[in-house]
């Protein structure tokens, strides 16, 4: 077992933050921000709450995320104008998609109007953003309808097993399999363009349900993404034997259902794709661990209180409300975050054999603070 460490010092370590820089001179955005290694701003994933239902012990474990845990007030969370107009900053350096998520973003009250405000903006292309939110299914049902009627055209549910028992154990607050199940055929019978299921795989706990997934999901039009499970935060005692690479899971499934492998969608998508040889459906694997793709990631994060991470696995985050709620003009606000954009040199990824082996030292915020 790896050691935990204590909130105390999680706490510190979320509010050590440096204040966004603000450059003297000032220039409009360009569209185009690369960063130290050459790579592209173009995605944005905002994370809307800390909190969440569930307590996948892989993200949330309840032994540490306890009613007692310090989750943020209402007044620290960025406001959905705070959210959109820092939105529109960030597609004028570039971004082209960006992803709501949280804790379980389905828990931030109204989000359907955040959606509202986001789903009109359009890219410098003048196409509209590609705008898509993932949740853990359990409240969609109740809210497909709204979500979708505010201009949500893609959703990804996470669902870790189709087997009740399975899928209990992954959730860890004896959710029902059967809701989650209901609320991804509303999402299909509602019309989203996109309906995609992640599953975090975790070897020996739920490998057993990558089959049944698979043969559940076809012929639906749900393309069912594997995820390997990853080292994020520092409370989930992540052990590298209980990752199943992906290049197993593709053999696995490749023996009972003949994989042609297709292109990425566009450049730097995380996970590789496969179809299905009969023509029933998609797949797609996600090997952040047995295969970096750090030199290709053009992500942003931003947590729910307004702090800009450059990486999942990062430690440090800049704190853009302080600037939104500072006199800062937008032009300030985009050459703060150019500024950083610039500067970035992250790749957890390609370094996690030396982190975790001690040779250098990293600690991280956790996957529910800064969104997956
Ligand atoms: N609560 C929502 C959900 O579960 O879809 C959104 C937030 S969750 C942090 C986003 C994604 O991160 C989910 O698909 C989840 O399975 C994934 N995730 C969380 N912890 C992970 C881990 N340790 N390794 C791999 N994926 C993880
Ligand atoms: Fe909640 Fe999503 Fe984390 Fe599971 S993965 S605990 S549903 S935030
Ligand atoms: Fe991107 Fe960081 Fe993941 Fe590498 S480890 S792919 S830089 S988020």
């Amino acid at each position: 077992m790896k050691k935990i460490i204590p909130i105390s010092a999680l706490d510190a370590l979320q509010s050590q933050t440096t204040n966004a820089p603000l450059p003297s001179v000032l220039n409009q955005p360009t569209g185009v921000l690369q960063d130290s290694r050459s790579r592209l701003l173009h995605d944005l994933r905002i994370s809307v709450t800390d909190r969440c239902n569930f307590r996948c012990p892989y993200c949330m474990p309840k032994e540490i995320f306890t009613s007692d845990y310090n989750y943020l007030g209402q007044k620290e969370l960025l406001s959905f104008e705070e959210i959109t107009r820092l939105s529109q900053i960030f597609i004028a350096h570039g971004v082209k998609k960006i992803r709501l998520t949280g804790g379980e973003p389905l828990l931030r009250k109204g989000i359907e109007n955040l959606v509202r405000m986001l789903s009109p903006l359009q890219t410098l292309e003048q196409t509209p953003i590609d705008l898509t939110l993932t949740t853990n299914g359990s409240l969609l049902k109740k809210k497909v309808q709204a979500l979708k009627d505010s201009g949500l055209k893609r959703i990804t549910v996470s669902l870790d097993g189709i087997d009740d028992v399975s899928f209990r154990k992954m959730n860890d607050v004896d959710f029902a399999v059967r809701d989650v199940l209901d609320s991804i055929e509303a999402a299909v019978q509602v019309g989203f363009e996109s309906v995609k299921v992640n599953m975090v795989v975790k070897k020996g706990v739920n490998d057993h349900e990558i089959l049944p997934m698979i043969k559940h999901f076809r012929n639906t039009g749900v393309i069912v993404r594997f995820i390997e499970y990853m080292d994020v935060g520092n409370t989930n005692g992540w052990q590298m034997n209980e990752v199943l690479p992906s290049r197993q899971v593709i053999e696995k499934i490749q023996n009972q259902y003949p994989l042609i492998p297709i292109d990425p969608d566009y450049p730097g998508e995380v996970a590789q794709r496969w179809k299905m040889s009969d023509g029933s459906g998609e797949i797609g694997v996600i090997s952040s661990v047995t295969e970096t793709f750090c030199h290709t990631c053009t992500r942003a994060r931003i947590s729910m209180e307004g702090k800009l991470f450059l990486c999942l696995f990062a430690n440090q985050g800049y704190d853009l409300k302080a600037l939104l709620r500072s006199n800062a003009n937008d032009l300030a606000i985009s050459n703060a975050i150019a500024q950083i954009w610039r500067s970035r040199n992250d790749r957890y990824s390609e370094l996690r054999t030396e982190i975790q082996q001690g040779k250098i030292y990293h600690p991280k915020v956790e996957m529910s603070y800064i969104g997956g």
